[in-house]
């Protein structure tokens, strides 16, 4: 055997680089399904489905192209080892001249099998993914010599560099890079009228013996399979990416930060899993949503910010992330050691925006941004959750986790712990911001308004003891410095009182006690 070519689970795609070269009479394909990958956090059962439907997708795939490929199932793999010490064996049967591996989205992985591959004397050459816009090496070039990274300006260079979204003179369509002031409305009390459904993916013979497997070997992780529809082949992928452009990118600004009960995917594309296993080619999704505005379907402000999402923000968090691994992952800047709470793996909990976008997220394995940013996330960030274990959650949670996006989104962005590399500020808010945006605080028996006392929204206690807790730090940052001030509104007597509430809330983990006479659950 000549060449070995590694592909991952977050690989599936026939034009990677490692397959640069690829001679069938004289290469293979290596694949594994090993269950490490599924333990090392506790992953919910969609999210592994996923991706091992998606990979047996891309098996067969490879082999209709004339590959041969050398595939391991969960069950042959048995349920102890992990990557590293399969492609040992592999490379002891197969005896390989040379192994190729485009470069994966997890540091941990890469070094594995980087180690692997020393320890049993092949050569390893990895290469460049290009299914991103931007190497890491021209992410460097953009940092470098920057005091502080900000991703606006990292998006317009793309823009320009890309060619998206430009009029004839290199300058961005409709004369703005960004069009936020017309996006991000709350759905006020209509509701999502006249939504569509997105289009569901009935799982085919691969699937349904995925989900049996899962059912059996992971029968103690989170998560349910019965609504499992998610795209799981690149040809499954364009249809999503189609029935989003027509039915839901024209309100997809609009409404991108909007919340409301039991509807989880409202105007959203959930193209994030399709894209991160590499079925979908981010080209593909940013130019169909371009074009789009160029016939005159949607507004211009809909297709760009969504395509800010794709072109701007998953490019900036994988340059973050190559940045800043290894060290990234033990960031604590806050000093944060709380334990995550018990009801986060359940959703068993009185408050019914954690409740909504909690079971949601383990049924489903689905949450859109700002049910992960401004409930979930901003819950851990003020109750003093430590920050790996808030990213351990999300890393396992949701079908869409590969770490390369998720680490930069949890614990930079959303839990502040390196301190401001992602986000120039703690992305901190009381109920009333979680109010504006959604239906959950009508049906929830706590008040948004209120900080202390037996109806007092938690979100709203822990803001204010939050400010007071990191008042120092704070008071620094002029992005904070408003929100600071506002401490000096409230007299001692009531500081003391949010303390006392808060610390109230932390004892009983997470949940405010239930005083006698009160309502519970
Ligand atoms: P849409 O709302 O339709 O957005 C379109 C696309 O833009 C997404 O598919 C995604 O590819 C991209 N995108 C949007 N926001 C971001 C962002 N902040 N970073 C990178 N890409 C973005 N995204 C992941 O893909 N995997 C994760 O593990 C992940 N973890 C997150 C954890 C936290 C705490 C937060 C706040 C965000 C996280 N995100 C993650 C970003 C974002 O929430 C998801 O990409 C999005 O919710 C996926 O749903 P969608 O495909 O319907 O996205
Ligand atoms: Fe959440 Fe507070 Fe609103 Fe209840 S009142 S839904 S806890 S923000």
């Amino acid at each position: 055997l000549r060449h070995l070519i590694l592909v991952l689970g977050d690989q599936l795609d026939l034009a990677a680089s490692a397959f640069d070269g690829f001679d069938c009479a004289q290469d293979a394909v290596w694949m594994a399904e090993v269950a490490e990958e599924s333990t090392h956090v506790w992953s919910g059962r969609p999210r592994i489905a996923l991706f091992l439907s998606a990979m047996r997708h891309h098996r067969e795939a490879l082999r209709a192209a004339g590959r041969t490929v050398h595939y391991r199932e969960l069950e042959e793999s048995g349920k102890g080892g992990g990557l590293a010490e399969e492609l040992t064996r592999a490379i002891a049967r197969l005896k390989p001249q040379r192994l190729i591996l485009t470069e994966p989205g997890d540091w941990r992985v890469g070094e594995a099998l980087v180690q692997a591959a020393k320890a049993a004397g092949c050569p390893l050459e990895v290469r460049d993914d290009r299914h991103f816009y931007a190497t890491r090496a021209d992410f460097a070039t953009h940092a470098r010599g920057r005091k502080q990274l900000r991703m606006e300006y990292f998006y317009r260079e793309m823009r320009r560099k890309h060619g998206v979204l430009l009029d004839a003179a290199g300058e961005p369509e409709g004369g703005q890079w960004n069009f936020d002031p017309e996006n991000r409305g709350s759905l006020l009390a209509g509701g999502p009228a006249g939504l569509k459904a997105p289009v569901k993916f009935e799982p085919d013979a691969i699937t349904r013996g995925v989900i049996d497997l899962v059912n059996r070997v992971f029968a103690d992780h989170p998560g349910k399979l019965d609504q499992f529809d998610w795209p799981v082949t690149t040809v499954e992928a364009r249809v999503a990416l189609q029935d989003f452009i027509a039915h839901r990118l024209e309100k997809f600004g609009q409404y991108q930060d909007a919340m409301w009960t039991e509807e989880a995917w409202l105007y959203h594309s959930r193209l994030a899993a399709a894209m991160n296993l590499k079925l979908l080619d981010p080209r593909e999704v940013v130019g169909a949503a371009e074009q789009a505005w160029r016939k005159g379907r949607v507004p211009l402000a809909a297709a760009e910010g969504f395509i800010r999402q794709i072109l701007g923000w998953r490019e900036y968090v994988r340059g973050v992330y190559w940045r800043s691994m290894p060290g990234y992952v033990e960031l604590n800047a806050l000093e944060a050691h709380g334990a995550l709470p018990q009801f986060y793996w359940t959703g068993d909990v009185p408050m019914v925006c954690l409740s909504q976008a909690i079971r949601q997220s383990l049924e489903l394995g689905y949450a859109h941004h700002i049910q992960r940013l401004m409930v979930t996330g901003l819950y851990g960030l003020m109750l003093g959750v430590e920050p790996r274990k808030v990213h351990e959650w999300y890393l396992a949670v949701y079908v869409d986790a590969v770490e390369w996006v998720e680490l930069p989104n949890t614990l930079g962005m959303s839990q502040y712990a390196d301190g401001g590399i992602m986000a120039s500020k703690p992305y901190v808010a009381t109920g009333k911001y979680i109010q504006r945006m959604s239906n959950y605080c009508a049906g929830c028996r706590f008040d948004p308004a209120k900080a202390t006392g037996p109806e007092a929204c938690p979100f709203t206690t822990l803001y204010w003891d939050f400010l007071q807790r990191h008042e120092k730090r704070l008071a620094a940052n002029p992005r904070m410095a408003l929100q600071v001030k506002n401490l000096a509104r409230l007299k001692p007597a009531e500081l003391a009182a949010i303390r006392q509430q808060a610390g109230a809330i932390r004892a009983n983990g997470g949940v405010p006690p239930v005083g006698p006479g009160e309502p519970g659950l």
